[in-house]
């Protein structure tokens, strides 16, 4: 039996360091453990987080038969008491949530088995029930450690910070027999760490909003070793796998270390929640994962093209397209817009000191954000070699659509990033009529 849970075994011992500050910290999760197989071992596992609990194992039918019904038989015939809910149609939305909360009302304890969707909604209905819950995956994403739970209400994604698991289990023999699409989508959900950083550490630098470095420190112990292995994890290589499921929970782990999602998740995702909210018909139901790798190689090229000029983009006050928002948007949504955006909009004064500023400390600030950056050719190499999805024509999704989700990701949320540099400076018009699509 491999373990292949490195670093992450300190950081629930809570003996991992920050090497700069010396910092430890409380992920708030007991046990994560990634292994070639855990066959035999499920038992063991959940009763170090749930004795003497009385569990419902929450599975959807795919993963109740890639690992559910073995990890249900094996509590079982441990002496757990414990029952199943397989459940056919799994959303999670306020009504998916209501009806595992009244599915699962009798257990003291959910053992969620799943990706995203079953394991959001567990994690959502056991944080409003105020009981613990576990995780055994089936994809090597990253949701299954984040703080917070992906729940739509009305049409619109929400991110409500939930309790973390008491355990997450990975058993890689499992995760390998995913569809090879969501180990794809996985990568790029990690890989968007270079787009993600560039943006929150250029917000910090031009206004010192919050930033933290830590989820960066934890991300480098893999990140080159991932990208050298890219090919690999597709082929069932369980040493590329269990890399990619490590540094996946790595990801997933920043949203505790910050208290928000900024670490992973800037205008390439800004980018994919405009997709999701606004595709309606133009929409092939492609993945979070998968809509993240596009939209990265996106705003990598925008961010190669800004930072490697000499000369500083030269701001001016923002202008926010009132008309278009209102004439194109729900009255709701609209308002939202709106708000988000005048948080971060420039006005003439604010748009002047920073160009002023600029003047002088272009060079510094861009080699500083250059060298938390992938150069745009090794990112795409990467990304093509892990089987990623590249283009908005490669998720089949209506090209003009994209354009105009990448001109308008800026409006849906108040976090600055490159595409409010460019717009509030030469516009985005060129870029987005030469970008690849
Ligand atoms: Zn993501």
């Amino acid at each position: 039996m491999t373990d292949y849970s490195g670093v992450l075994r300190e950081l629930v011992d809570g003996t991992w360091r920050e090497p700069n500050t010396g910092r430890r910290y409380d992920i708030g999760i007991n046990d994560i453990t990634i292994r070639d197989s855990l066959e035999g071992a499920e038992a063991q596992l959940v009763a170090a987080q749930h004795k003497g609990q009385k569990l419902t194992v929450v599975s959807d039918p795919y993963t109740h038969s890639a690992v559910g019904e073995r990890v249900y038989k094996a509590l079982k015939a441990d002496g757990f008491a414990v029952d199943e809910y397989i459940w056919k149609t799994p959303s999670c939305s306020d009504e998916g949530v209501a009806h595992i909360r009244d599915a699962t009302r009798h257990c003291e304890a959910r053992i969620a088995v799943g990706s995203g969707t079953v394991t959001d909604t567990v994690k959502y209905a056991s944080f409003l029930d105020k009981r613990p819950y576990s995780v055994f995956a089936t994809s090597p994403m990253n949701a299954y450690t984040t703080a917070t739970a992906s729940v739509s209400s009305g049409g619109f994604k929400r991110s409500i910070t939930c309790t973390g698991a008491k355990g997450v289990f990975f058993d890689l023999s499992v995760l390998s027999a995913c569809p090879p699409r969501l180990i794809s989508a996985a990568f790029a959900d990690v890989i968007c760490r270079t787009t993600a950083q560039v943006d929150w550490l250029m917000g910090h630098i031009l206004f010192d909003t919050p930033y933290m470095q830590t989820p960066y420190t934890l991300l480098a112990y893999d990140e080159a070793d991932m990208i050298s292995n890219a090919k690999r994890m597709l082929s069932g290589d369980l040493d590329a796998l269990g890399m990619l499921t490590r540094i996946s929970a790595i990801m997933g782990l920043g949203t505790r270390f910050s208290s928000t999602t900024h670490s992973g998740s800037m205008a390439e995702h800004m980018i994919s929640h405009y997709i999701d909210m606004f595709a309606d018909d133009k929409h092939p139901r492609t993945s979070h994962g998968e809509q993240v790798g596009v939209s990265t190689i996106t705003m990598s090229q925008l961010h190669n093209q800004v930072l490697t000029l000499d000369a500083p983009p030269h701001f001016k006050a923002t202008r926010i397209p009132v008309d278009w928002i209102n004439n194109n948007f729900t009255e709701q949504m609209a308002n939202n817009m709106l708000e988000q955006t005048r948080t971060k909009a420039l006005n003439n004064e604010q748009a002047k000191a920073l160009n002023r500023r600029l003047e002088t400390e272009w060079d510094t600030i861009r080699h500083r954000l250059m060298d938390c950056m992938l150069p745009y050719e090794e990112l795409h190499t990467a990304m093509a070699a892990a089987g990623c999805q590249l283009t908005a024509t490669d998720l089949n999704l209506d090209t003009d659509f994209y354009r105009e989700a990448v001109q308008g990701a800026r409006f849906i949320r108040n976090r600055f990033s490159m595409l409010d540099v460019v717009d509030d400076s030469t516009g985005l018009d060129s870029f987005i009529a030469t970008m690849p699509v």
